[in-house]
């Protein structure tokens, strides 16, 4: 059996907002489907505004840029993610400060954090790794603001609070392999009036709305195609049976591997952790990988931390030793909203069977 690392889950819907789209000549990133997308969004996080761009990287740029983060300033970023938050930050000229993260969550390590608040840290750019909240009360007395990359986590919940409800502004990714997908795209949401303005006005080539070919900032380019929103908005409508689906897959893997050195990723007691892909850690690493490979299954290490990365590593002022553990030990298994049950019994099956040979 060949067992992709992801699969999009489609009912029908998606292919008729496009054709609707297409039939109606509305193509670009003013058309009527990318607003009730952002509406869609808005009901499901609790935010009351919410901009949909064509990536999460550039959600996170647009909010760097609004909150006029640029060079000679610094912005904490966790070392354990996908390198969106630091890559961003260089992107806008500053400077990403990377923090290491807590053992018992994967998350920021706030007490970390507060370590390396200096004079030029002007935000910090926390995430919900791998579907799980930070540590949001811990974070909320940094004395600076917070940006929460929710990219991963589409409904996870922090004491019943829906991630991407939280800080100065929240960012989400809808790339083919993210829980609530459009293939590429992104969003930002926040409570912020001027700060949503100035997101949109930044997005939109530094111009305003009530006066068109005006510039007074150098802006971007990133809209969301009304096809794109098109997708979103079937995709957004099936947000909580999205969700539910790979939560069920997560319930069904730790069943399956309860009775094994697997260990699945550890979770907070006050937040529910949406699973996006099932990471567990498991013995010699490297090698389940390539066994579980070899078996036509899509398995693979999670992301190097960033602190290794010889791009990022003059970043870390402190050594990271949690992110890089984690780093050397986790992996992903296969994940989707439609998978079926007889192809989790494969890579369940798969994995004991990995397990069996570097436990020998
Ligand atoms: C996927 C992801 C992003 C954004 O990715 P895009 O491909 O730019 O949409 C940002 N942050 C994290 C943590 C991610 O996993």
């Amino acid at each position: 059996m060949e067992v992709p690392l992801s699969s999009i889950s489609l009912d029908g819907r998606e292919a008729a907002n496009v054709l609707d789209a297409l039939e109606a000549g509305w193509l670009s990133g003013s058309g009527s489907y990318v607003e009730a997308f952002e509406q869609a969004i808005a009901r499901r996080v609790g935010r009351e505004h919410v901009v949909a761009v064509n990536s999460g990287t550039s959600a996170l740029e647009l909010v760097l840029l609004a909150l006029g983060i640029g060079r000679g300033d610094e912005v904490i970023v966790p070392a354990l993610t996908f390198v969106a938050p630091a890559a961003a930050t260089r992107a806008v000229g500053a400077t990403p400060i990377l923090c290491d993260i807590r053992a018992s969550d994967w998350t920021i390590d706030p007490e970390l954090v507060r370590r390396l608040i200096g004079p030029r840290t002007k935000a910090a750019i926390v995430v919900d790794v791998l579907g799980h909240p930070c540590d949001f009360d811990a974070l909320a007395d940094l004395g600076l603001p917070v940006i929460e990359d929710a990219a991963e986590a589409h409904g996870a919940r922090y004491r019943d609070q829906p991630a991407g409800s939280f800080g100065i502004a929240s960012i989400f990714s809808f790339h083919a392999n993210k829980p609530v997908s459009t293939g590429e795209g992104g969003a930002i949401a926040t409570n912020d009036p001027q700060l949503a303005t100035a997101v949109r006005v930044l997005k939109n080539h530094g111009m305003r709305r009530e006066r068109p070919y005006w510039h007074d900032v150098v802006g971007k380019s990133f809209h969301m195609t009304n096809l794109t929103a098109a997708v979103g908005l079937a995709q957004a409508e099936r947000w909580e049976s999205l969700t539910a689906a790979r939560d069920r897959v997560a319930t069904e893997y730790l069943g399956r591997l309860a009775k094994t050195s697997v260990v699945p990723r550890p979770v907070s007691g006050d937040v529910h952790c949406a699973c996006w892909l099932h990471t567990i850690t498991v013995p010699d690493r490297d090698r389940v990988v390539s066994l579980l490979r070899s078996r036509g299954v899509d398995a693979r290490a999670i992301w190097p931390a960033l602190s290794s990365l010889p791009l990022y590593r003059p970043s870390a002022p402190y050594p990271c030793p949690v992110a890089e553990r984690i780093a050397g030990a986790a992996l992903w298994l296969p994940t989707w909203a439609d998978m079926p049950t007889e192809t989790i019994e494969y890579v369940a099956a798969a994995v004991v069977a990995a397990l069996g040979i570097v436990d020998a």
